[in-house]
This record gives C-alpha cells, structure tokens and sequence, in this order.
C-alpha cells in the first residue's frame, strides 16, 4: 500500500480506518483461497496484481479519467448496458458487493432480512469504503428486485443514482418498456457527460464489449474440457474482475489466459486430476470477494466448471449485432440483447431451466449446485422448479441457501455428502 494511494483515498473521503480493516483483511483470505492453490495458470498473474491492489491503480485510472473531464457511471446488475456508457466516453464499474464486512454497516439502515449482496453494496457507500462508489458521478440501478429498486431510493439520499425500468415479462409489452428504458439511459448519459453518442461511438463500444464477452466465452469453452484447465475459483476471479477492468484490457488479458488454457487442453493437462466430480453453480451472483461456495466445493476434491449466473454465462451470452445503422437501431438491437438475460426476476422465466439444463449437458457436469443468497426471494422461488426440472432430467442438484457470514463447516457437510452420493 503506497503513501499515494493513502492520499488518493482521503481526496476521496474514504474512511481510512475500516478501509485498513477491509484490505489488511483480504490479503490472507486470498493467500489461503487462490494463491495456495497448485498449478495455476501463469495467466492468473494478472488477476492477481489486480487484487491485490484492488483499490490502487484502477481506482486511479478512473480518477485520472475524472480529472480529464470524463464520467464514471457504477452499475450493480448486468442489465445496465455497458455499451451505452462507452460510446459517450464515460466508463463503466460494477459496484456489487460480496463482503460480510460492510454487511453490518448496510444494516444500520436497511432491514436484517435483506440479501447480502445488497447489504453489502449500501455497506459501502454508507460507511465511506468503496473508491469506486466514491469515484463515480452517477449510480444507474435497476428496478430488478425489490430489494435492490427499494435500496436505490435510499441510497439516492447519499449519491446520485438513476434507475431504469426492467420489466418482470418478456412479452411485446415488456420489450417495448426496455427498448425505449435504453433510449433514456442514452439521454442521461449523453446529460451527464455533454458528449453526443453517435453511431460511431455507438459501434465502436458494441465491438469493445463484444470483444470482452467473446474473451469470456472463450474461457468458458475451455472448461468443457475433462481434465479442466483451470479452477472453478479462477474462473470466478476473472469474471469478477471483468466488471470493474477496463473493457479492452481486461479482454486481452482473458484472452492470453485462453491460449495458455487452449495449449493445456491440447496436452491433456488439468488442475484437478480426471475424473473429480463436475459442478454447475447456478443461481444468485458472487460478488468479488465472495469466493466461499466453489472454495468449499473445490476443497472437497470436485471441480467448478460452469456458472449460470451473472458472474458467469448470463453476463456474456449473445453479442449485440454489430450493425452500422441508425442510433435507434443500434440501441434496439441493444435493448434486444439485454432481454435474453434470463434472472429469476423474470415470470415466467423457463428460459433459465432450459439453460441449467443445457449447460449441465454441454459442461458434462455431475451434479448442480443451486446458490442461493438468503432473502433473495427471487431465486429461492425460482428454485423449487429447478429441482422438479432436474429431477425430470435425472441430473444430481444439492440446493444452498447462504449469506456471507462464516457457516463453512455446515455447508463442507452438505457438500461433502452430495459429492459422496455424485461418486456413489
Ligand atoms: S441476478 Fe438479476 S438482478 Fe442480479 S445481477 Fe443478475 S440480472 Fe441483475
Ligand atoms: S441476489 Fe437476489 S435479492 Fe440480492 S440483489 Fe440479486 S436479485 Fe436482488
């Protein structure tokens, strides 16, 4: 941690002393959970620097963008389109949380019995530990859930924040809100920052965030591979990180991560050995650093190979046609793509069954583990017709409800039993 960085946090109003308990936190947490792990991609060294100094040289790239006359805008849901931000030179960041350590702080104001992800995110900003919330010039939230859309009109109190509209159907209705939510977002960002998106601009950023999601597929593709070329909780720290990278960076680096993990599939080369247990993670987002859940899987001998969440495949399924037409058409064709997002915020929303199920087949896994943050509703709902589906399908499923907080020894039990009943 360098003198610099100290200053930079206090220009920010950081509150130095839980921001020291945060990061004085994190380091052995990750020592333990990703540097202890054997035979890591060299690739990974990259995401490693970006850890570990998670709140350094990114938080100043944003800082020096601010200073140049350019816009942060912090983003909690993959809803928000990246896309439209980019093309007015604003740049985005994911803001979602996934520390118990602002949980606490979140609860000062919000009621106990709401999701940790959304306790944790307004931890931050009330308690003044976030550089990136306090980076940013505006928070665009969505009205996903209700206890992110309540948590928006609350946090408004504290910082600028803009939310747009997601509907709960995908009928013609539904999709006409959203195509013209888009067209709105369009005029706040092109307010906040005075630039005029273009169609340039509009094409240049659909291929910047395209090339970002065609990078994650990539990785993604890797996985299918049996020995699995890369860990469950790499793959997660990748995605994590995507979110508050800078988009072309972030997708060179995935990128060289993906021929190393291409030349190791060639060679038959894996970091678990053949035949350990495959695991699908679907449901609820992990928010960096919430690595808990494929930290217990993988310490019990399974391998994490797919994650149908927005952490994993919902954030980077479908690109935006690359399409040189109108501003209009370019945002429609946005506003389209965003709509094949399949969150249990949705009804009905069979969509996502039809994924797990495809991707259990596509990832050959041998079992499903279903993440649920408690107090998500949503997908705690949603989860009683994953279970019918799977049943239907005859694929193992073993379904958590968690938070943040330390129930690791119940959860290694549970795991470890559903691993046992896998292996037979
Ligand atoms: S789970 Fe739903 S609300 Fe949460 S980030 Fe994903 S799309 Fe947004
Ligand atoms: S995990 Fe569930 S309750 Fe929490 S923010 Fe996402 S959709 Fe809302």
């Amino acid at each position: 941690m360098t003198t610099d960085n100290r200053q930079m946090w206090k220009e920010l109003g950081i509150d130095l002393e839980s921001h020291d308990a945060l990061l004085s936190g994190l380091g052995p947490v990750y020592q333990e959970i990703y540097l202890s792990q054997k035979n890591r991609p060299e690739g990974m060294g990259f995401f490693d620097f970006v850890v570990g100094d998670i709140h350094g040289i990114r938080v100043r790239e944003l800082r020096q963008h601010a200073k140049n006359g350019g816009k942060v805008v912090a983003t909690y849901c993959v809803f928000v389109p990246d896309e439209v931000v980019l093309a007015a030179d604003a740049v985005p960041v994911g803001l979602c949380a996934g520390a118990q350590f602002s949980v606490p702080v979140g609860e000062e104001i919000l009621p106990r019995n709401t999701c940790a992800l959304i306790k944790s995110s307004f931890g931050f900003k009330l308690g003044r530990i976030c550089p990136y919330v306090q980076t940013s010039h505006l928070i665009v939230g969505e009205t996903t859930c209700d206890g992110k859309k309540k948590m928006f009109e609350i946090l408004a109190e504290h910082h600028p924040v803009y939310v747009m509209e997601v509907p709960n159907k995908k009928n013609r209705a539904s999709l006409d809100l959203w195509r013209s939510e888009v067209v709105d977002l369009k005029q706040v960002i092109e307010k906040l920052t005075g630039n005029k998106i273009t169609t340039d601009k509009l094409a240049r950023a659909t291929k910047l965030v395209n090339a970002r999601r065609r990078a994650l597929q990539r990785l993604y593709e890797t996985r299918r591979a049996s020995p699995v070329p890369i860990s469950g909780k790499d793959a997660l720290l990748v995605s994590q990180v995507s979110f508050y990278d800078d988009v072309s960076r972030c997708a060179q680096q995935v990128n060289a991560l993906c021929d190393e993990l291409e030349k190791r599939v060639a060679k038959g080369e894996g970091v678990f050995p053949a035949g350990v247990p495959r695991i699908l993670i679907s449901g609820s987002p992990m928010a960096i650093p919430n690595w808990k859940l494929p930290h217990i899987i993988e310490s019990a001998g399974a391998a994490v190979v797919c994650e149908e969440s927005c952490i994993g495949t919902r954030a980077f399924t479908n690109l935006v046609p690359e399409t040189d037409g109108t501003v209009e058409a370019q945002l429609k064709a946005i506003a389209d793509r965003y709509m094949q997002i399949h969150c249990a915020c949705f009804t009905p929303n069979d969509e996502r069954l039809d994924d797990i199920v495809r991707l259990a087949k596509e990832y050959r896994v041998d079992g499903v583990v279903h993440y649920n943050l408690q107090f998500c509703h949503t997908y705690a709902n949603e989860a009683v017709k994953v279970e019918k589906r799977l049943e239907k399908e005859g694929i193992p499923l073993l379904r958590i409800e968690t938070d943040y907080g330390d129930d690791t020894g119940q959860l290694r039990t549970r795991i470890d039993a559903f691993l046992e009943m896998i292996r037979g």
